[in-house]
């Protein structure tokens, strides 16, 4: 049976499926398959029992609704169910292991939700008088001053709200520091390896990006770099260690050549998991970086909960930093929320209020139960486990550069040639073993790329068991079991999606289908 959208409500037994797989019902051992929440909706169902409210002068000035909202007539359980049946379809950290690369999928460590959930800090407001939050900006000018210490850089905007508005906030500096100075420049130079959202973010601030080829080491081509360089140049952006796991020797050297020519380094800090308490980004030459707090200091992220990408600057750069910013004035903490004075120079606001406080909160709680040496270990450790799975697979897979990562390891498919398995589809059976696949297809500069960031949190037994799965795979794939690839997942409550008709036509709207047809299906699937 289909919904008015083409969607099952009902199993249907697939011809490419083992007919003794299939259940009567659809479910899968105690994993339910219900219709959706619209359809199981019955007009009349209530889940509460309340008297009717006295009759009151309407104050909506003939506003009122006149039809209702078409939201589902449900009773408490089926919404309780419904829920949480959700919420075990949605694989997270806490389920298992999530390897997917660049996103530095660590243990969100519980004591970081206890803190941030303490009534003092949990039930405020951004609209409360400073007086009254004098703890909570005091939390912000602290973590303000570890990330400060940890980078070596003189100054921090809190406020960006994610990796890419932090990079956005760098650049939007950047310019306004050009603009400061009577200088219209027009390029960005960006390594072809770049997360996306480094050319993205160029762009938006009206640069025009140019990129610049990777030497066969993985490292940016210095010689293509210095060729590209002008007075035109505003800045580069660079992301150390890069996408492919790799730490850009010649940072230092990128960094002065762009300054010789009057531009800035922006260096895309999201993978700072892999330098933590090792390497300073202020001593190679930095001029902007954002933090990732939701990757290196393990505030929830993924679907978990939202990011905070603050922004550390150089001396060059801190005047134009954002509003709002704290200060410890005559009476305590303040925040500075205008630009004027001391802010005459910020290029303005980027967001509401502060930034993401419940991040800041969680931040800060996992620096301190570190402390500096756990800070340290989880650099060496995150960097120890990537290598382990790198040399565990060396013979099966082929490393797309030679030498030690940092942390994440990099593969191309050149293994699978010939086989007619893709790296999509092996990321698909990875799924039937219990793992949220790696990171595919990125960076582009390599072929079919799996990029496999394991985390510091990973114990050896569960490496090893991804290691054993990806072995047992890539054996099964050359010996040419291609047709078992073809058509994994196998074991998980969708099969094969089709992920770009998803992207592409996204059905985000649920529309009651009004004919005869559609409300005898409602009724039948009510009465079950
Ligand atoms: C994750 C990541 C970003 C973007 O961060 P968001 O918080 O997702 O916006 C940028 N660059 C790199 C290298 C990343 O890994």
């Amino acid at each position: 049976m289909l919904n008015n959208k083409g969607r099952p409500t009902q199993p249907t037994v697939d011809s490419n499926v083992d007919d003794s797989l299939e259940t009567f019902t659809g479910n899968k051992g105690l994993e339910l398959e219900t219709p959706l929440i619209f359809e199981q909706g019955v007009p009349g169902r209530i889940g509460v029992d309340m008297a009717d409210p006295k009759p009151v002068k309407s104050r909506l000035g003939g506003l009122e609704r006149k039809e209702s909202v078409g939201l589902p007539d449900l009773s408490e359980p089926q919404v309780l169910r419904h829920f949480v049946r959700l919420s075990r379809q949605n694989y997270a950290i806490d389920a298992g292991f999530y390897p997917l690369g660049s996103c530095t999928m660590k243990h969100n460590p519980r004591i970081n939700e206890k803190v941030a959930r303490l009534a003092g800090l949990g039930d405020l407001h951004p609209m409360q008088p400073t007086s009254t939050v004098q703890g909570a900006l005091e939390l912000i000018d602290d973590l303000a001053h570890w990330l400060k210490t940890i980078t070596g850089m003189p100054a921090v905007t809190m406020s960006p709200a994610a990796g890419a508005h932090g990079e956005l906030c760098g650049v939007m500096a950047i310019r306004a520091a050009h603009e400061a100075n009577g200088e219209v420049r027009t390029r960005i130079l960006v390594p072809e390896s770049a997360h996306g959202t480094n050319p993205a973010t160029a762009a938006l601030c009206g640069y025009k990006v140019e990129a610049v080829p990777a030497r066969a080491d993985g490292r940016m081509d210095l010689d293509a770099f210095a060729e590209k360089l002008g007075p035109d140049v505003a800045g580069v952006m660079l992301t150390n260690p890069n996408t492919c796991g790799l730490f850009e020797t010649d940072v230092k050297r990128i960094a002065d050549l762009v300054h010789e020519i009057g531009g800035y380094f922006y260096c895309d800090g999201a993978n700072l998991n892999a330098i933590l308490g090792r390497v300073r980004p202020g001593d190679l030459g930095v001029d902007a970086m954002h933090i990732n707090l939701h990757k290196t200091f393990s505030t929830p992220h993924g679907g978990g909960g939202p990011g905070a990408g603050p922004v550390v600057f150089s001396e060059g750069l801190a005047a134009f930093a954002p509003v709002p910013y704290v200060i410890q004035g005559e009476n305590g903490f303040e925040l500075v929320e205008q630009v004027e004075g001391d802010a005459a120079q910020s290029f303005g606001r980027m967001k509401g209020f502060h930034g993401q406080m419940g991040m800041f909160i969680r931040a800060l709680a996992y620096m301190q139960s570190h402390g500096a040496d756990g800070l340290r270990q989880i650099a060496e450790d995150a960097v120890l486990n990537a290598n382990y799975i790198r040399v565990s697979l060396d013979d099966k897979l082929h490393s797309s550069f030679a030498g030690i990562c940092m942390h994440e390891a990099l593969f191309d498919d050149s293994t699978l040639k010939g086989t007619g398995v893709t790296t999509l589809d092996l990321a698909k059976a990875m799924i039937d073993e219990g793992f949220h696949p790696m990171t595919m297809y990125f960076p582009l500069v390599v072929h079919g790329a799996m990029l496999i960031e394991p985390t510091e949190s990973e114990s050896r037994q569960t490496l090893d068991q991804f290691i054993g799965a990806m072995r047992y795979l890539l054996d099964k794939a050359t010996a040419g079991e291609t047709d078992y690839f073809l058509s994994a997942p196998h074991f998980s409550p969708r099969r094969r999606l089709d992920e770009t008709g998803a992207a592409r036509n996204p059905v985000l709207r649920w529309i009651p289908d009004e004919s005869a047809d559609a409300n005898e299906k409602t009724s039948v699937s009510a009465a079950s």
